[in-house]
């Protein structure tokens, strides 16, 4: 096998050091949450190394690590940030119940999507021990030094620092941040051993005093201890490059002197909406929210198959959709083989053939996508169905997609099989039309009757074959047709993004609803991807009352998108966009529209902002404002043509408001508060459901890009005189 090695450059073969054994290591999850989606992209990458090699007759040690002292980032823990720490603090629990928990979880993950375990699965907390005596010895070889209880590595006495990164010289400091530890020889030193400040929940004794070890230091410890001092293989994700491999490269060969590892393999970044997943963007999706979403974790496995490690993968559900068509299909062919009886004939120079040509792609350089569509190839070859089904089997054991098992659990009723017989049956007879009724009625029942080579068969629908029945669903807002240049319809548009919180959903709804006595008006409801009732209700409501229309999203679609289907399909002079959060008292319609009749305002709404410079803005009561708060948010349904869709990048609500407010104000139209509207601000369930963390991350986001495009039109300002 060759794989893409980060130092050399080049695609490398594997040799192992000891003839017959590769020792890997992997970087394992941070368990202070779920492991979401892009990570375990990168654990699937390390699970077809092992499954190619294991399956080529070596055998595979493996360690994957446990942080369970969870530092995420070099520089939060030399600001003495904990992410386990604080999730524990957070949560009332110790921070050994948080890693528990989240390892637990990690674990059924690695197992649902057909990840072997590896060999071992060393915790952080446990080698603490080895992490000091490394320290011990960096420092007695003179690459460490030690400064009031921290000890820090120094980068300038490993000249081969940069190598693994590609990091040298002026790039090695543009990772440090900017208020340094002033006890550093050199900024680009890094911490092996950090000091415990009064208070800290964690440490552990040290020739230096109390204190916690840095987060490079316990992958050099770990692979050690496990694996000796050379790997042959170390796999990660592409941000692990630098600085954590640099560093763990830096400590282990200062340690124990060179080279430490043969070939570091690190996989690209799952993205989701072009940018890479992660909780701080607000794009990151964990197996189980799949699941919810009737997804099998397999189809995520096939997913990732379809794209090669070393190419970034671009995350949508509708192509997690399709892959779980073709995950679905392969599935047919062995239940469909599997029927069939008779010698399996896995040899003959055919199969050995197709064999040879299946682990020449996983050879080059872990080709999945090529491995996998050989291996769609081989079902539509003339090869025997028995041979075909033993290949795919065989083929399976590296592509870890578990074909065999899943067919298992097909188990149908016995009233289902009689179906099953009736149609073979009645297509013997060619009575199609009647044949098709028999097939129909199944299908209602949950159940899917397939003809295969070998007559008709019966298998129970998978989740996702039953939830695609329900109603119609959009992955993007770019799916949902623009109404904009259609007439005007009703005289208001009330548009509502529903996400969860059913009492909320429904407590906004019905407070509308009573206006239509007075007004013409219509409800428009993006079902952003809920996962509680909220669908099912929602479906209801619009299926006994016409002025309600609902767009079901298949997920959580970012604010501005779900806003930009409103805006798409509304059909009222007026669109109101109304938070779920927000109850009408009484006809706040009226007011509205009197205020936008005027043709110079472009927006209005009961809580409006002030802002003198850009930074800090302020509610007001009454009269022209700077931007008018998401809670309510209403204009012309004429004036989008105008001032344009929201900007998508915004994913996360906060700050989506003043972007939106300011393309009013850069179009030459007035924003107007109305406090004396009708309307009650209840519990606003999407900013209190998150930790403060969660809060100042996912603002910040937003806030800065607002600046970037508004930070500087301060002529725009009331207090400019501008709007
Ligand atoms: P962490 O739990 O953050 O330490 O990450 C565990 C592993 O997932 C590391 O090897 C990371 O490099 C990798 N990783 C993090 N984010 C992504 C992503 N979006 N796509 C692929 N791998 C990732
Ligand atoms: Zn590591």
């Amino acid at each position: 096998m060759r794989l893409s090695n980060t130092l050399s450059r080049s695609v490398d073969p594997v040799q192992p050091l000891e003839p017959g054994v590769v020792r890997m290591y992997s970087c394992g999850p941070t368990v202070y949450r779920h492991a979401h989606i892009g990570n375990l992209r990168t654990y699937l990458m390390a699970d077809w190394i092992r499954r190619g090699l294991e399956a080529q007759g070596l055998s595979v040690v493996h360690v994957k690590n446990i942080t369970d002292v969870g530092h995420m980032r070099q520089e939060m823990l030399e600001r003495g940030e904990d992410k386990v720490i604080a999730s524990a603090l957070a949560e009332g629990k110790t921070p050994r119940e948080i890693a528990d928990f989240y390892t637990e979880a990690f674990h059924a993950d690695e197992a649902r999507l057909g990840i072997l375990p590896a060999t071992h699965f060393p915790r952080a907390t446990d080698h603490v021990e080895e992490m000091v005596s490394i320290t011990e010895r960096l420092l007695e070889r003179g690459y460490a030094y030690e400064v009031d209880g921290n000890v820090y590595f120094s980068v300038s006495r490993f000249p081969d620092y940069g190598r693994l990164s590609g990091n040298v010289g002026g790039d090695l400091l543009e990772g440090v941040r900017a208020e340094a530890d002033p006890l550093k020889r050199d900024p680009r030193d890094f911490t092996l051993w950090k000091a415990a400040e009064p208070g800290r929940l964690l440490f552990w004794p040290s020739p230096w005093g109390d204190g916690f070890p840095g987060w490079h230091i316990e992958c050099s410890a770990m692979s050690t201890k496990y694996l000796g001092e050379r790997l042959d293989i170390h796999t990660g994700g592409v941000d692990n490059v630098f600085p954590h491999h640099e560093g763990e490269r830096a400590q282990s060969e200062g340690a124990f002197g060179g080279p430490f590892v043969r070939t570091w393999v690190h996989g690209q970044h799952l993205l989701a909406d072009g940018v890479k997943m992660s909780k701080s963007s607000a794009n990151d999706y964990t197996l189980e929210e799949l699941e919810s979403r009737g997804f099998d974790p397999m189809a995520f496995r096939y997913l990732c198959l379809t794209v090669r490690y070393r190419s970034r993968l671009n995350f949508t559900f509708s192509a997690l959709r399709a892959a779980q068509r073709g995950l679905q299909r392969l599935r047919n062919r062995v239940w469909e083989w599997s029927a069939l009886t008779g010698v399996a004939g896995v040899d003959g120079a055919d199969v050995e053939h197709w064999r040879q040509t299946f682990l020449e792609r996983v050879n080059d350089d872990l080709d999945m996508p090529g491995a996998l569509s050989l291996t769609w190839a081989m079902t539509r070859s003339d090869l025997p169905d028995r041979a075909k089904l033993a290949l795919l089997l065989e083929f399976d054991g590296i592509l870890g997609l578990g074909l065999a098992g899943s067919v298992e659990s097909w188990r149908v009723p016995e009233r289902i099989s009689e179906a099953q017989a009736r149609r073979s049956e009645l297509r013997a007879r060619l009575d199609y039309p009647e044949a098709d009724a028999v097939r129909r009625s199944v299908g209602d029942d949950g159940y899917i009757l397939e003809d295969a080579a070998a007559g008709t068969r019966a298998r129970p629908k998978s989740e996702l074959e039953r939830r695609r029945e329900r109603w119609p669903e959009v992955s993007s807002s770019r799916e949902v047709s623009s109404l904009l240049d259609e007439p005007d319809g009703p005289e208001f548009s009330v548009g509502i993004v529903a996400c969860n919180y059913l009492g909320d959903v429904q407590r906004c709804i019905d407070s509308v609803l009573p206006l239509g006595d007075r007004h013409s008006l219509e409800i428009v409801v993006v079902d952003n991807g809920s996962t509680d009732g909220t669908s099912a209700w929602l479906e209801e409501k619009a299926g006994e009352d016409p002025r309600v229309r609902v767009i079901h999203a298949d997920h959580v679609l970012g604010e501005a998108a779900a806003k930009n289907i409103l805006l798409k399909q509304s059909l009222g002079a007026y669109v109101v966009l109304m938070d779920t959060s927000v109850e009408a008292t009484e006809d706040f319609l009226s007011p509205l529209a009197a205020a936008l009749a005027d043709a110079s305002v472009g927006a209005a709404g009961p809580w409006g902002l002030r802002t003198s410079d850009l930074r800090h803005f302020e509610e007001i009561d009454e009269g022209r404002a700077d931007a008018i708060q998401a809670y309510c948010f209403a204009f012309r349904r004429a004036l989008v043509q105008d001032v344009e869709l929201m900007r998508e990048s915004f994913r996360f609500y906060r700050n989506l408001d003043l972007e939106y407010s300011f393309c009013f104000l850069e179009k030459g139209y007035r924003l107007m508060a109305l406090s004396s509207l009708p309307l009650q601000r209840h519990e606003h369930r999407v900013w209190t459901s998150l930790s403060e963390e969660e809060r100042e991350e996912l603002s910040m986001v937003n806030f800065r890009r607002f600046l970037r495009r508004w930070g500087h039109r301060q002529e725009l300002l009331v207090s400019a005189g501008g709007g």
